[in-house]
């Protein structure tokens, strides 16, 4: 009875599209997908092997050394499949760093497919896997059932790689990824049932198509301006290493001046610019022999990724890329300069979760040239990167255990010598970090919205202390309480605000709002009906940070602020006369609009003078004190009473 081969031809139509779609990609997507694809080239083999064995079956002519050829490439190509499969479980879980160092585990990894590669290619002799007869047929031998038990094997060992990984694969790759299970029985039992239908290749194709349209989506990992793997590849990637403890080097590499090339250069020139980068940053990896995976996280940041292995490159790679990059992109009719950053990662060493990772993204897209390479170990000594990656616990922690403190930083009035108001700046030592800069949680509190919630606890104790028997003995006018751009935008911001006055019966004149240059120039609709609502009901702004941005006085002169506070980095004048030309001038602008202005920072005596002798009506700074605790201030104050 001849068998039935439309099925296979059918699967040979879909493996030869799938191997054409892969081809049509680039070669960097097939190097990624090498083990898919080779699977592919597998299946398509065995396939044709397959076809080509029972046409010389079917024509029943007797060809032995022919049947034997083609017999043996078939068995040997249809038995790597599931160990290829297997294979590429491993890949898809990225945990060959693990098998590795585990010889054990290695070796049993390895030995069936050989005992099974040997049984195949010594049958023409031994007989054992199979044998052709006198006739020219082919004839299963008495250890057949061991390829059967080895490919049972390596389709188990898949099985429990997807199980044990099942967190990292996530159930929309779990599921493509077991299919292989029940289509491989399927087909079995209707082989079984009927030996004259060739189901078996269709069904292993159909998986495998099942996996490229879920998993290996084309193109879903590149992007495509510069054909260099993409954000969504590098935070796939950055998973499966943490999940795994895979050690790695990465390489950021910022391009510093990003933001201003995107806006004077033109879309078609800006793809120019990113294509030569691209195209500098594989030179550099073929000059040095090394193969990092390189990613483009966009917005002018890069990242190239070494394993464990090649991770003593790193270092080497930075220099040459920051010595590349720094030359000149000759783009159309003019030149541009992309002045980069870079810094090496060792990951776990310098950072241990992926919060932690994307945290020191973000600041080091912000980072400013420095010409050199920097590593990570001294960044992150600096900056918590730990305490910041869980900062959402720690604040969250802080709010529920009334953990939060507010310090008053006295204000001392030049005209009335005396000290007149005091800024409430707030404090946190949480149990686990102790003391945290607010300038360290303050921004973060304010990227969760976590600030509404904190920015209310300090006016609540600022209240609480304004309405207390201690304060009214103490002759301070106000207390300036910092408000947050982020709690401007909330539209119940004054309704919350009221409720808490009025419980504490505190007068609106006794508190001075700061809100920063940011909070005046973003554009928000609730923003400014925050505003003018507080002032009409009788709360005073301040203006916070004064110089630390473009300050724009028509919008500055539109809001209803009565106090302008000078930053610190705005009073540094002293060797600059041209600078300190412009600070007159703003004093005595700000002053002529019937403002009020506030040094702040003032550390020295000579600090002090110069800013009376500039006419500046309020002076805070560690001259006079620095923020102090609550019953602190109020001793400070009694003892400084005129
Ligand atoms: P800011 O509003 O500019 O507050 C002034 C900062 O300068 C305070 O830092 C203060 O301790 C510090 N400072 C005062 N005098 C001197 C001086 O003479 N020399 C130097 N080097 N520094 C001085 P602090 O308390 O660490 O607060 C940092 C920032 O955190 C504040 O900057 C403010 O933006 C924010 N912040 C503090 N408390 C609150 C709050 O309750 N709500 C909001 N939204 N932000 C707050
Ligand atoms: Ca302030």
């Amino acid at each position: 009875m001849s068998k039935i081969l439309y099925l296979d031809y059918v699967a040979l139509i879909i493996y030869a599209l799938m191997i054409i779609t892969f081809l049509l990609r680039n070669t960097r997507l097939i190097r990624k997908r090498a083990v898919f694809v080779l699977l592919i080239f597998l299946g398509f083999f065995a396939t044709l092997y397959d076809i080509c064995s029972i046409w010389i079956d079917n024509r029943g002519e007797g060809a032995i050394v022919l049947s034997y050829i083609i017999n043996i490439g078939y068995l040997a190509l249809r038995s790597l499949i599931p160990t290829f499969f297997c294979v590429y479980m491993v890949s898809a879980t990225d945990t060959w760093h693990r098998l590795r160092n585990n010889r054990i585990s290695l070796f049993l990894f390895v030995l069936p497919v050989a005992v099974e590669i040997s049984l195949i290619f010594t049958s023409p002799i031994t007989h054992f896997a199979f044998y052709i007869n006198e006739n020219g047929t082919y004839v299963r031998g008495p250890l057949i059932f061991i390829l059967y038990i080895v490919g049972l094997y390596y389709l188990f060992i898949g099985i429990y790689y997807a199980a044990r990984y099942y967190r990292l694969l996530g159930l929309s790759k779990f599921l493509p990824l077991i299919s292989i299970v029940p289509t491989q029985l399927i087909s079995l039992i209707v082989q079984y049932f009927r030996p004259t239908i060739l189901c078996e290749m269709l069904a292993s194709v159909l998986c495998l198509l099942l996996i490229m349209l879920t998993i290996e989506k084309p193109d879903s990992l590149l992007d495509r301006s510069t054909d260099l793997y993409n954000r969504t590849a590098f935070m796939d990637m950055l998973i499966r290493a943490e999940y795994t403890e895979k050690p790695l080097s990465v390489v950021f590499i910022n391009i510093t001046n990003y933001s201003a090339l995107n806006s004077y250069l033109s879309f078609s020139n800006m793809n120019l610019l990113y294509k030569a980068l691209a195209a500098r940053l594989e030179t550099v990896k073929t000059d040095l022999s090394v193969n990092p995976e390189v990613y483009n996280l966009t917005k002018g940041l890069f990242a190239a990724v070494f394993s464990n292995e090649e991770k003593p490159f790193a270092n080497k790679y930075a220099f040459k890329i920051l010595d590349a990059l720094h030359r000149e992109y000759p783009i159309n009719n003019f030149s541009v300069s992309a002045p980069t950053t870079v810094c090496i990662v060792n990951l776990p060493d310098d950072m241990s979760n992926i919060d932690q990772v994307r945290l020191f993204i973000k600041d080091f897209v912000r980072s400013r040239f420095t010409g050199d390479v920097t590593h990570a170990s001294m960044i992150t000594k600096n900056k918590d990167y730990a305490i910041m990656a869980d900062m959402d616990n720690i604040l969250k922690d802080a709010i529920e255990n009334d953990l939060f403190e507010v310090y008053y930083q006295p204000i001392y009035s030049v005209s009335e010598k005396r000290f007149n108001s005091a800024e409430a700046l707030i404090r946190l030592n949480s149990k686990e970090h102790g003391f945290i800069r607010p300038d360290l949680f303050i921004p973060m509190a304010e990227e969760s919205g976590l600030i509404n919630k904190i920015g209310l606890i300090v006016f609540e104790k600022v209240c609480r202390f304004i309405s207390s028997d201690e304060f009214k003995t103490l002759g301070i006018d106000y207390i300036e309480v910092n408000l947050s751009v982020v709690q401007c935008m909330d539209k119940d911001l004054t309704l919350k605000i009221a409720e808490i006055i009025n419980k504490y019966g505190v007068k609106p004149s006794q508190i001075n709002l700061e809100i920063t240059e940011t909070a005046s120039t973003l554009e928000q609709k609730n923003m400014i009906m925050n505003i003018i609502k507080l002032n009409e009901m009788g709360f005073e702004f301040s203006l916070d940070d004064f110089g630390t941005g473009y300050s724009n006085m028509v919008r500055i002169a539109s809001l209803p602020l009565n106090i302008i506070k000078l930053d610190r980095s705005f009073t540094w004048t002293e060797n600059n006369p041209k600078l300190k030309l412009i600070l007159e001038n703003t004093i005595r602008l700000v002053k002529k609009m019937n403002m009020k202005i506030v040094v702040e920072g003032v550390e020295t005596e000579e600090m002090l003078n110069s800013f009376i002798a500039l006419d500046c009506d309020y002076i805070q700074g560690y001259y006079f004190s620095k923020p102090l605790p609550q019953n602190e201030f109020s001793d400070f104050i009694k003892r400084n009473k005129i």
